[in-house]
């Protein structure tokens, strides 16, 4: 079958249509004249495999990766990189007006990422076998199936570095991938890197490795910090499971964003793209009016967005319900001689309720996982009486539902896009809302 790709779809699939219906076409891109085949036959919607492209995009490009098309990582790899932020930025915009109703004039131009390349301070990596040795592997397109691949290049040179030579240590072991059956092997290679220092967890099986390998692995130059992981339950999201073993060096990296100085462990969260985190901080810093009594942050993480704003307020509180991130948080503060900065583990909508019963904030920040706000958040942030609320968000989709629905009682008044996972079809973005009078 044939067909002329309209639109980029939200997985950065190319769409096009067949009798009125849409087909999403991955590795299609738009204007292009494609032929394909079906895949998948829904009511609505039909799934096709691109077989090969009749007229191309002129802005289609060679991917400097080879794993392109196979690999689920990178679906924009094939688009050059300025035609990838007008795309994203055009979907954005449309998925503002469409759900939110929100004015373009209000949204500001994608903000570049310096390295649209390399960028990924972070991996967590399935491992699988290969000629008898360990290598990682990538989720192919919908599938649970895995490609093997030798290098990633979205991740920073210094962590490809320390996945290879880490990988070099575990096969001069002889160990195996992960074996469903025996509960045994490597099964992910999750690894961290932050102003050169290196946090690795292996995620395993239930194996006791010897302490040679230990040492032998923290003679690898960067590597601080390493952990196993325990996880033998079958089909699960989590990466890690409950037992967390340190095994050597230190427990948790530092790090320096501008002035500040972080510590993470291992489960906390923090942004992949370091220098667009700097970015996005520094925007938000921007946003937030000086001499504030007190700010409240939702998802704060490890504290990073707070401790940026430390100078704006008597008092700021964040909440975040990963322990380890919340000990982290407050550690971080100390760190950084911000007292008057705490951070509080809970569910984010539950704690932030009660506390603004009490109390009102003159900002409220909230930056959640993709899935967006929830019912109970967006009731509480609704009745609240701050002047200023500040939305962090991954995802256009989720973004475009709450604010159709927080625009009762506050205005959209700033929309800054982020580049922050070039090569991919994700966008970040900052929203400014102001109270409504
Ligand atoms: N702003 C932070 C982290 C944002 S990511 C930074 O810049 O680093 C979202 C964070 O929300 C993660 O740390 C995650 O652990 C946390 N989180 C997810 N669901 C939550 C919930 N219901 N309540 C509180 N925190 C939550």
């Amino acid at each position: 079958m044939e067909t002329k790709i309209v639109k980029l779809g939200i997985n950065g699939e190319g769409i096009g249509y067949v009798q009125k219906k849409p087909v999403f076409i991955p590795g299609a891109l738009p204007e292009e004249v494609v032929e394909f085949r079906i895949v998948n036959k829904q009511p609505r919607y039909l799934e096709g495999k691109l077989e090969r492209v009749k007229k191309k995009s002129p802005y289609r490009i060679r991917p400097v990766c080879p794993h392109q098309g196979r690999c689920d990582g990178c679906p924009l790899m094939v688009l050059n990189e300025s035609e990838q932020r007008k795309l994203k930025q055009e979907n954005f915009v449309q998925t503002m007006q469409k759900y939110a109703n929100i004015s373009e004039k209000v949204m500001e131009p994608m903000i570049d990422n310096p390295n649209p390349f390399a960028y990924r301070n972070q991996c967590k990596l399935p491992v699988v076998m290969e000629k008898g040795k360990i290598v990682n592997a990538m989720y192919m397109q919908n599938s649970n199936f895995t490609v093997p691949i030798r290098t990633c290049y979205v991740q920073e040179v210094g962590l490809e570095k320390m996945r290879q030579a880490i990988l070099d240590v575990l096969n001069a072991y002889h160990l195996s991938a992960y074996d469903h059956a025996k509960k045994k092997g490597i099964r992910y290679l999750v690894i961290r890197g932050l102003d050169d220092q290196y946090q690795c967890t292996l995620v395993t099986g239930e194996d006791y490795f010897p302490e040679s390998l230990s040492e032998d692995l923290m003679k690898i130059k960067g590597l601080k910090s390493l952990y196993q992981s325990i996880q033998t339950t079958k089909n699960t999201p989590n990466i890690f499971g409950k037992k967390m073993i340190h095994l050597a060096g230190a427990k948790t990296i530092e790090f320096h964003l501008d002035d500040i100085v972080m510590r993470l462990s291992v489960q906390s969260f923090f942004q992949l793209n370091t220098k667009q985190a700097k970015t996005m901080y520094r925007l938000v810093k921007e946003m937030v009016p000086m001499n504030c009594d007190w700010i409240l942050e939702g998802y704060s993480g490890i504290g990073g967005i707070s401790l940026y704003l430390k100078d704006h307020a008597k008092e700021i509180t964040g909440v975040e319900y990963i322990e380890s991130a919340v000990r982290n948080a407050n550690e971080n503060a100390k760190r950084n001689h911000a007292d008057h900065v705490h951070f509080v583990a809970g569910d984010a909508a539950e704690v932030m309720t009660r506390m603004l019963k009490k109390r009102t904030p003159d900002v409220i920040i909230v930056d959640p996982p993709r899935a967006g706000l929830d019912d109970a958040m967006m009731e509480t942030l609704l009745r609240s009486k701050a002047k200023q609320i500040i939305y962090i968000s991954c995802n256009p989709s989720t973004l475009a539902k709450n604010l159709a629905v927080l625009q009762d009682r506050y205005l959209v008044k700033r929309m800054v896009l982020l580049d922050m996972f070039s090569q991919t079809q994700h966008v970040e973005s900052i929203t400014l809302l102001i109270k409504k009078k």
